[in-house]
This record gives structure tokens, sequence and C-alpha cells, in this order.
């Protein structure tokens, strides 16, 4: 971001010593580059005059900026412990006593009759006004008025008459170390600094050049420059990010279309689908044909995939994953399928097993809880090539896997996983393809800026006949009514799902639980039917047996945690009830309810709410039910969450921001993209890597790059 010559050693800074850059050191500022980038948390602002006056009547504190004449001291308490107060008069005539803690030696500094520069925390009481926190300056002699200009002041004052940048500090730093050393990181180096922002962005989007941002962060004139400095800042380090986003996305389009296939080089392709689309029992819905047809090209071409499938609960993903797995393995590479939970996995692997090993396809399980010499053995063919398709959970991706010809990684539910997590897996051979499913669809806007570099593919449209899940609120009382109603439904051969935040009863909170509520259901309500529990402490074994039994209709009720919030799929099931829904967030909520209405019969979900609702519960319950379309709701989700939360990208630390913060500048990223575009569209060399601003620009932004581990 700043010249190679800003990456000097703090000790080329003339005003610091071996002392203070040895402070400077261990708290991690080693550069003149790391000092410019330690911005001020806060400022206070000795600019702005605050006479006494404000505080006059006051009961709380509040930060006065004036100038003053001591009038007098005077002593309070008894004997040794007696505190010194400094009784103070500003320009308007109104007096407050300065109380001197532990500080009485201030008497010596604080001499009556003489003029001070005074900044602080000001409060009435006792009749006073008066403050046991402030700094103050004596005005020097020289200066003759009697109570200077406050434009004067930061002629004879460094502390005074200016905005003072607080920083964060770190042991061993004070405010004043900070403050000195980046006076002299400004006034030796900024010059040096580059602007990489275009001037006539800049001016389009009312941008400070980089060197009167630098400066104006640290050192503000006003605080309006603040605001400018911050801007411009966040507004370069978001388009650093969109811009190299823009230039990956380049390259692959244009090295994909230089490596069309053609198709008369793969005799083989698609004779593997072939053989399975009979068989389904149903046709492919017009939506999954048109994104298989995108997974597919880019199969076949050399250039490796980077797609991101998104299409709403029950849309039917993983059959089009599969679909894409045979295209890879016609191709004679391995695909790799990873699951966020072991039932979900396991799930996968079954419907693998039946659709796909009649067609010769080789399948395996791998899962933390495969035992160690049944994992020798699967390691072993995974690495001899004798394995085509292997599903597991995040276990698929640790170091003893080793893949003969790993060519396509898909991962489902990639919200689940974190961004690290997921490129690992591709650190096993950085020229996969992969593609990413998700049902907790990326809002578009967000979908551009944080995955800007993947094609997005989306499944748009439901298989037919299915009714959309009715969605009912009732509040914690009325669940009388609800559970008649799921007895109706039972009555009628389906099968419901019963959600509780907590897997057992807690002290700490008067939440429902799965385990009690499971007593209640089966021993009470519904002890005519057949209950059973599910949640995450389960063994693997015994969860999957629930699982199936559920599925073959040997279970009428599934009280559950959230453990089946994702990808579980039994069509009969047309109930799903969640207990205390507020705890819940949207995109849960969403898969929940997802997981009804997945046959031919109507489906209901009741959430049922406790009336401590906060206004963000409120609005989330109200969206659901108002919505069972995933985009809207995401959108919703991101209006009362903030996008930060849900790219889960900040929060891994993956995208290395100092200064932007996708929770609150969203629209500066968007602004940002824009400019990138424009920038792009006037001349698209600059997607080239040859360009040396650009390569700065990479370095200033790596995500997403793979080679962060090692290959
Ligand atoms: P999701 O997209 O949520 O992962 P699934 O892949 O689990 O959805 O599919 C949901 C259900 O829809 C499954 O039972 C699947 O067999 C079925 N399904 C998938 N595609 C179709 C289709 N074209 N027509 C009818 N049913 C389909
Ligand atoms: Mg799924």
């Amino acid at each position: 971001m700043y010249q190679g010559e800003l990456r000097q050693p703090i000790t080329r800074l003339n005003g610091i010593g071996p002392k203070t850059s040895a402070v400077l050191s261990a708290a991690g500022i080693l550069t003149i580059n790391d000092i410019l980038k330690h911005y001020p948390r806060t400022y206070e602002n000795r600019l702005r005059q605050v006479p006494l006056s404000a505080a006059a009547e006051r009961t709380e504190a509040v930060i006065i900026n004036t100038q003053a004449v001591v009038l007098s001291h005077e002593l309070f308490g008894w004997g040794p412990k007696q505190t010194l107060k400094v009784i103070v008069r500003d320009e308007a005539g109104l007096t407050a006593s300065l109380v001197c803690f532990g500080r009485n030696f201030l008497a010596e500094k604080l001499k009556i009759d003489s003029r001070i520069l005074l900044y602080g925390s000001f409060q009435s009481r006792y009749n006073e006004i008066q403050s046991s926190s402030f700094e103050f300056e004596p005005i020097p002699d020289i200066v003759k008025e009697a109570f200077p200009a406050p434009e004067a002041v930061s002629g004879f004052s460094k502390n005074f008459g200016r905005i003072l940048p607080v920083y964060a500090l770190v042991s061993g730093l004070n405010q004043n170390i900070l403050r000195k050393a980046c006076t002299h990181a400004i006034q030796e180096w900024a010059q040096n600094i580059e602007n990489e922002i275009p001037e006539t962005l800049r001016t389009e989007n009312g941008l400070l050049s980089k060197p009167d941002a630098v400066r104006e962060i640290h050192f503000p004139e006003s605080e309006e420059m603040i605001e400018k400095a911050l801007l411009s800042l966040k507004f370069e380090e978001l388009f650093h990010f969109q811009f190299s986003a823009l230039r990956r996305a380049y390259s692959r389009k244009n090295a994909a279309s230089r490596l069309k296939a053609s198709p008369s080089d793969h005799p083989q392709a698609g004779i593997l689908e072939a053989k399975l689309l009979p068989k389904i029992g149903f046709q492919l819905t017009a939506a999954q044909q048109k994104v298989l047809g995108e997974i597919k090209y880019d199969i076949l071409a050399e250039k490796p995939m980077s797609r991101l499938l998104q299409g709403d609960v029950g849309s039917g993903k993983t059959l089009v994953a599969f679909i894409a797995a045979l295209s890879a393995i016609e191709e004679g590479g391995q695909a790799a399928f990873m699951a966020p939970t072991e039932l979900l996995a396991r799930q996968h692997a079954e419907n693998a097993h039946k659709l796909l090993s009649p067609l010769g396809i080789k399948i395996a399980l791998l899962t933390g809880s495969v035992k160690i010499d049944k994992r020798q053995l699967l390691l072993r063919a995974l690495a001899a090539g004798d394995i085509d398709l292997i599903i597991g959970t995040h276990s698929l991706f640790s170091e003893t896997v080793v893949f003969r010809n790993l060519s396509l990684i898909i991962v489902d539910e990639q919200q689940k996983f974190g961004v690290l997590q997921r490129l690992a897996l591709s650190g096993k051979n950085s020229s996969a393809d992969i593609l990413l499913m998700t049902a907790t669809p990326i809002p578009r806007t967000l979908a551009l800026t944080v995955f800007g570099d993947m094609e997005v593919s989306v499944i748009d449209e439901l298989p037919p006949g299915r009714i959309p899940v009715e969605t009912h609120l009732a509040a914690i009382g009325n669940e009388k009514k609800v559970y008649e109603f799921i007895r109706r439904e039972l009555q009628k051969g389906r099968q419901a799902y019963f959600i509780y935040p907590l897997i057992s009863r807690s002290d700490k909170s008067s939440l429902k639980d799965a385990e009690s509520m499971f007593k209640q259901l089966k021993d009470g309500i519904f002890s005519d039917y057949r209950v059973s529990l599910i949640h995450s402490r389960l063994d693997e074994n015994l969860k999957k047996q629930i699982m199936d039994d559920f599925r073959d209709g040997k279970i009428d009720i599934l009280a559950a945690t959230s453990v089946v919030e994702v990808g579980v799929d039994v069509p009969n099931a047309s109930c799903m009830v969640i207990e205390h829904a507020e705890r819940f967030g949207l995109s849960a909520l969403h898969q929940l309810r997802g997981r009804v209405g997945r046959g031919t019969h109507s489906s209901y979900a009741f959430l049922i709410y406790s009336p401590e609702l906060t206004e963000a519960g409120t609005a989330r319950l109200r969206i659901m039910k108002e919505s069972t379309d995933g985009f809207l709701i995401a959108e919703q989700d991101l209006k009362i969450r903030g996008p930060g939360n849900m790219s889960g990208l900040e929060q891994s630390g993956f995208i290395p921001f100092t200064i932007a913060d996708l929770n609150t500048d969203f629209d500066i990223l968007k602004d940002a993209r824009r400019a990138a575009e424009g920038l792009v569209a006037d001349d698209p060399g600059l997607l080239k890597a040859e360009n040396s601003c650009l390569r700065r620009l990479l370095e200033a932004c790596p995500p997403f790059s793979d080679d962060i581990f090692g290959g």
C-alpha cells in the first residue's frame, strides 16, 4: 500500500531514539508503515472551546476545553491525606475546582494568578463545578493577551488548540510516545506515500489524496476532516479489495474462454448422467438443467472452476452436485463432497450409494467417527485412486487425506464452514474445480463483493408440486392449539419436528430444552405416538439410526435441536414446530423451516416465541411469517444484522481490513465496487497481471489466494 521505503524501521525517524523504538517494537510497531497505519481509536477535540458554563448545573460529566486563571488553593480532608483543590476562573467569570487527588505537587505548577490551558471532564457537585480528571498547560508569558484567541493556541502549544489523536495502547506505550512518533513519521515521510486511487475517482467520490488522508487521520484540522480522512482510507481499502476480485474474475473468464473444450475431446462426457437420469423418478427442473450446463462446461474447460451455487432449501442441489461429480469422474478425476455435519454427510453418502453405485461409481464416507483401521484402508484406496467420490465432514481436509487426482471439490452448506476451512480443502489441489453450495443465499450485492471473483449459479425454481410452507406465529402459552393441529397432521400419517434451543435443562435459563420436552411429548401430549430425541451429543451411529427410523416412518415426532438444521431430507415430515423461535437467527429459521415442504403435502411451520422479544427478534419473526423466499429473507437478515456478520469473513480474520468495517461501511463498499468497475471499463489493460501498480494492489489485498496454505 505504501512505497517500499515506508517498510524501513522506525529507527529511521529522526526524533525516535533507541529506547522509544524498543517500546514501539515490543508493541509490534516496527516500521514507518506500521506507525502510519496505527490509526487513532478516537480523538480529543481541543480545538473547539467549551467554557465552564457547559458543565454548570449538570450532574453528568462534560468535557471542558477552555482557558483559565488560577484564583486560589485550598486543602480539604485531614492530616496527611489532605488533598489540594485549585480554584480557577475562566473568561466568562465562572469558577471551578480542580481536585488534585494524590497530586498535591501540582500546587507548584498551578501558581496563583498563572494562566492555563485546561482540558478535562467536569461536572457539578457539592455546589461547584469540579474535575479530578484534567490536563493543563501554562500559557507562556510571551503571550500578551489575557486569554489568547483559540486559533492562536496551537502556535505555542503542542497539546492544545488542536484535535489530538487517541491511540489504542499496548503495555509500555503512552499517547505521548505515539503522538510523537506519528508526528515525525508524517513530517518526514508522508510525502513519500503514493496515491493509488486515480485523481478522477478521488474527485468523484470526495476523497483526500493519500498523504492528506494519512495526515488528517492522525492530526485532523477539523472534525469534518476526520470524516473525510476516514472515508478516503476506507474507500481505498475497499477499492483494493474490489479491484483484485475483478481481476481474478477477469483472469478466470479469459482463461476459460481460451481453453474452451471441444466436445469431441471428451467422448465419454455425459454417459453416466444419461444412465442416471431415467432412474431418479422425476425430471430435472429447468433451473437444475441450466446450472448443470454451466458447471459441466467449467469442468470440461481446463481452467479451474470457482463457482457458488445458490438454491433455496429443497431446490435439489444435491442431485446437481452428484451429476457434477459424475462429470468429473468421467474425466478421470476424483470428487470430494464435504458437508458440515456427520448426519448430513451420511445422508448424502446413502443417497450417493443408492443412485450412483449402480453406475459403477466407488463411493466412500469419511467422517470423524470412522475407526482407525477402516480409515487407513480408506485412505489407501483414496490415494490409489480406487475411490471416485468421497463424502465427508471437515475431516476430508485433514493432512492425512491424500488424493490420487482430486479434480472436483463440492462444499455443501458452505455458509457453515469458515473460509479458511474451505480453502484448506482447495489447497489439496489448487487446480481442482470448486463448487460451493448454499441455501442461505448471499444477497447479490454481497455476493458480488465478498465472492466477487466467483461465478454464481442460481437454481431459482423449486421442483414442481411443492406447496409453500404455511407459517404461523404463536406466543408461549398458546402451544395447546399448535399441538392439536399437529395431532391432526399425525392422524393423516404425516410426521413432525419439534425444535428447541437447548439440549438439556439449564439452571441458568428458563428456556425449554429438547430432553425435557421429549419426555413431556412422549409421556404426555403425544403418548399415543412414537416420539424420539436427537441432538448433537448423541453417538453418531445412534443419530444415524434415529434419522433412518424417522425417514422410514418408524418415528412420528422428532424432538431435536438445530442439529437437523441443514440438509436433512424427509419428505413425509410436514410439520415444524420451533419453540423459542426468537432464539434462532433468520437463516437458521429458514433452514429449519426448509426441513418441511419437501414433499407434495401441505406443510406447516409454527414459530413459538416468548413475550420478551427484542426489536430485532420481532422483525425476524415477522419476515419469517411473510416470506418463504430465501433471497428476500437473506436481504432482510443483512439489514437486521449487518453484512459483516453474514459473510463470516471478518470474524475469521480473513479479510485483513485495517480500517473498513463491512458492518458499517457497506455503502462505501458499493461505491468502491462501482469505481473499480468504472476504472476497468475505461482501461481493461489494468486487469492484466503485468501491470506493476496492480501487483501492489494484490500485495495489499491477499484474500482468496490458495497458496497461503502452502499448496
Ligand atoms: P437442497 O437444495 O435443499 O439440498 P435436496 O437436494 O435435498 O435440496 O432436494 C430436496 C428433495 O427434492 C430431495 O428429496 C430430492 O430428491 C428432490 N428433488 C431434487 N430435484 C428434484 C426434481 N427435479 N423434481 C422433484 N424432486 C426433486
Ligand atoms: Mg442440501
